[in-house]
């Protein structure tokens, strides 16, 4: 029923508002490893390690060998919107980092313990420290490390109540969409060692993922799926537009996966991992003529200018803006179309036999 009087408006606690937002920046577990993953590479690490506790319910840590953080930053280094990467609005239109709006650890301290060590080439030794939910540097102590940087996170979403049972209960969810992310991570990036291990309880430490570091997506490829899916591909290379190009491979005519749609599906913009739902439904559909029990497997990097598109449209950063995407599905509807038209196919057919 309506109310007699006419409520106040007050602002939020700045606490508050902080942890409501956080929990919009960090979705899950896969989006909060995310972050720190592309920190990472940002960093220019060619070694990145995921160590994870009970599949990432009791913690989670990246650890890499990148450039370290220098000693000037660590006051400020959880704090709200502070950033090495953007300095001015105009930046956003030339970005080459996947971060740029200095979200990431201030939202993970809002929502777990977080700590860092962390050393440059310029300093003798490490730094490990500590930090409070409001982001502020609460403890400093110096330890052995070689350079680069360990960020980690326990027990996450522990300061929200619902999030936090529904984390517990959805953890092995959780964990195998993390594991598709990875993939993602080890299909496309070039000359970077990607392991990701878990413990259990008293069992011992597992390595769910391994990579070598190759320099190519096809290499790639073959560490990730083995070489028999990767016989079942076939490249895609294609000039989109003057600026525009994908490259990449996809499913032969007849040869996709029987799995889940999607679950083989990896879209890149600029090595960054995306979600293009309507790529993928354009391509479905084409394959569908020649197979339609499977979906395809697809790996698809489009590579264009950092003006043509906007990834600040949700806080995940998983969606992106083109300014035009129609002209980019219809060039590259064209390009699959090649792949599965009948005369292709008995071209393949033939090699086949
Ligand atoms: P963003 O990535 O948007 O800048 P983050 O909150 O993810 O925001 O990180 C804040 C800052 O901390 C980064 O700009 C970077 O300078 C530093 N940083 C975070 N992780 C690492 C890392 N693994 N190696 C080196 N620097 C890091
Ligand atoms: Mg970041």
């Amino acid at each position: 029923s309506a109310r007699a009087d006419s409520p106040s408006i007050k602002p939020i606690n700045k606490g508050v508002v902080h942890r409501i937002c956080a929990g919009q920046v960090i979705l899950d577990l896969s989006s909060a490893v995310k972050e720190l993953v592309e920190n990472s590479l940002d960093a220019g690490a060619t070694t990145i390690e995921v160590v994870l506790k009970d599949y990432g319910e009791e913690s989670f840590k990246v650890i890499d060998n990148g450039c370290g953080i220098s000693p000037h930053n660590f006051k400020v280094l959880a704090l709200k919107h502070h950033t090495s990467k953007l300095v001015d609005f105009p930046d956003l239109q030339s970005l080459a980092t996947f971060g740029f709006r200095g979200e990431a650890l201030s939202s993970l301290c809002a929502l777990g313990k977080l700590t860092v060590e962390t050393r440059t080439k310029n300093e003798p030794v490490a730094t490990h420290l500590t930090f409070d939910h409001s982001g502020l540097l609460i403890n400093e102590k110096k330890l052995a490390r070689q350079v680069g940087t360990t960020v980690t996170v326990e027990r996450l979403f522990s300061s929200l109540p619902v999030r936090s049972k529904e984390f517990s209960r959805n953890i092995r969810k959780e964990y195998g969409k993390l594991l598709s992310l990875l993939n993602a991570y080890a299909l496309i990036a070039k000359g970077v060692r990607l392991v990701c291990t878990n413990t259990t309880g008293k069992n011992n430490k597992s390595a769910v993922l391994k990579t070598q570091g190759s320099s190519s997506i096809k290499d790639n490829i073959i560490t990730v799926f083995g070489m028999n899916t990767f016989n079942c591909l076939e490249p895609l290379n294609t000039n989109i537009s003057d600026s525009c190009m994908v490259e990449g491979f996809i499913s032969k005519p007849g040869h996709g996966s029987g799995r889940n749609l999607g679950d083989r599906q990896f879209f890149f913009v600029n090595n960054r991992p995306v979600d293009m739902p309507k790529v993928s439904k354009v391509m479905n559909e084409l394959y569908k003529c020649s197979n339609p029990k499977q979906y395809p497997i697809a790996v698809m990097n489009f590579k264009v200018p950092t003006r043509a598109y906007d990834v600040n449209v949700t806080p995940d950063k998983r969606k992106i803006f083109f300014s035009d995407e129609g002209s980019l599905i219809v060039s590259l509807k064209e390009a699959i179309e090649k792949i599965y038209s009948p005369s292709h196919r008995s071209f393949s057919a033939n090699i086949l036999l």
